[in-house]
């Protein structure tokens, strides 16, 4: 079964979640059905294949999809975690939400320069998000191998936003 199919037999679609109007599309059915979430896992890394050294997930539901693929490919994972969290020195970038701010960090010197990460994250919005991500892997003297993500919502224009800086590889599109 082609890997696209099987993912999104498994996703839930939820209308006015969190807020009327929203469509949410959630990725836990995916995450508990064994050879879903596994052919997931994979088909993120396969377009970077020889390109990469460290998966970067981002908290949380990045952390699932980063962990999987890297015992499937071999790679580390960098945890870009959410502001506070981490207990060393940090790097801190911050982005906009629809109300407000939030920011993401990473501990400096977690890697050694001219590391290549790859960015994962389950869904692609606004790019707010792993745009900070990927900014946060450049301002630490990494590399950006490319963002890889599970679902692009394309109408919220984040591939436009995060411009031809990066390549960008989301397996399903809605
Ligand atoms: P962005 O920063 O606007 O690109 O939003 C992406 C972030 O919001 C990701 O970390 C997602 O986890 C979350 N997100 C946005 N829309 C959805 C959705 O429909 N389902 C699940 N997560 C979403």
């Amino acid at each position: 079964q082609d890997v696209r199919t099987l993912v999104e037999s498994h996703l839930a679609t939820i209308p006015d979640f969190p807020e009327p109007g929203i469509l949410f599309r959630d990725l836990t059915p995916v995450f508990a059905d064994g050879p879903a979430f596994h052919a997931l896992s994979e088909a993120l890394t396969e377009p970077f294949a020889g390109r990469f050294d460290v998966l970067a997930g981002v908290e949380a539901r990045g952390f699932l999809l980063a962990g999987a693929a890297s015992v499937l490919s071999g790679a580390g994972v960098l945890p870009v975690r959410k502001a506070g969290k981490l207990p060393r020195k940090v790097l801190r970038e911050e982005y906009a939400l629809e109300y407000g701010t939030a920011a993401l960090e990473v501990h400096e010197g977690e890697l050694p320069p001219g590391t290549r990460v790859l960015v994962v994250d389950d869904v692609l919005a606004t790019g707010g998000t792993v745009g900070a991500a990927a900014r946060l892997v450049e301002r630490a003297g990494w590399q950006v191998a490319g963002i890889a993500v599970a679902i692009e919502l394309v109408d919220l224009g984040g591939r436009e936003a995060l411009g031809d800086r990066y390549e960008i590889f989301s397996l399903l599109q809605y």
